[in-house]
């Protein structure tokens, strides 16, 4: 049996991945930074799936605590195939407001993390090809990695950046690992609960699909880009058609 390790995958997308690879028959590590109870619920929904899970509190922006991620889950489930780089925050603030702290710690949580965690995973994903399975990464990116977004230029940018960071991991790793993304449109999950009624109805005029994703429909794309050989470097956009590129 293959194994994943999804980060910030206590609640939302994260979440609906982890079950998704369980359903899947992968075993999973479940990763969270402040939501432990809900990780051991994302956990025991898995293993009724059939495999085993792990859960592993780590602020993965922290490079030391993304290493101690990879490695408890490599002795736990007996290595790593697959890497979801998840884990995100957002935060509304106007540029001329933001501080540099502020820009820095999305940045860390957004993409640096996504290259410490990679980083970490890469023995693991090189032993798993080298016994036989085909590794891969994928990085949750977003819509507003192009089209940029007012009082959100840091989340913006961090998600521009995994889309890069994509294309040249994919270089780096190849032929052995294949490294992709995902950019979701609008999801329902807490960081999109803020929304007004008003809110609501002008960004759902705005998505041909007429309805906001649900987090399945991202673990959908993330399971399609898992199990496509021969794709690499490749952003999957997921948005109901709200950006036609
Ligand atoms: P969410 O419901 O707010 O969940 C965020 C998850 O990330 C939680 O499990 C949280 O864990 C975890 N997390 C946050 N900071 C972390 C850290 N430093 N270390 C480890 N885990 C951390 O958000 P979501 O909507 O599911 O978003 C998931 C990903 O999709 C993010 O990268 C987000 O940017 C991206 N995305 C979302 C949307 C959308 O519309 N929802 C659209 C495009 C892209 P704890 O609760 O344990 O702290």
């Amino acid at each position: 049996m293959s194994s994943a390790v999804i980060t910030g995958s206590s609640r939302g997308i994260g979440r609906a991945v982890a079950l998704r690879f369980a359903r899947d028959g992968y075993d999973v590590a479940v990763n969270y930074h402040t939501s432990e109870s809900a990780a051991h619920e994302v956990a025991d929904a898995a293993r009724e799936e059939g495999v085993e899970a792990v859960v592993v509190g780590a602020d993965v922006s922290d490079p030391d605590a993304a290493a101690h991620l990879l490695e408890r889950a490599a002795d736990e489930l007996g290595g790593v195939a697959h890497l979801v780089n998840n884990a995100g925050i957002d935060q509304h603030v106007y540029t001329a407001d933001l501080s540099p702290a502020d820009f820095d710690r999305v940045t860390d949580v957004n993409v640096n993390s996504a290259f410490a965690c990679t980083k970490a995973a890469l023995p693991h994903l090189h032993a798993a090809a080298e016994a036989g399975a085909a590794p891969s990464v994928t990085n949750v990116s977003s819509i507003l990695a192009y089209t940029g977004a007012a009082v959100e230029c840091h989340y913006a940018a961090s998600k521009g950046a995994l889309l890069s960071l994509t294309k040249s991991h994919a270089r780096d790793f190849a032929p052995e690992i294949r490294v992709n993304a995902v950019a979701p449109g609008h999801v329902e999950t807490d960081m999109t609960s803020d929304r007004s009624e008003a809110e609501k109805r002008e960004e759902l005029a705005a998505i041909p699909r007429g309805r906001y994703g649900r987090p399945e429909d991202i673990a959908d794309a993330v399971a399609y880009l898992r199990d496509a050989g021969f794709v690499t470097g490749e952003t999957l956009n997921v948005n109901g058609g709200e950006l036609m590129r």
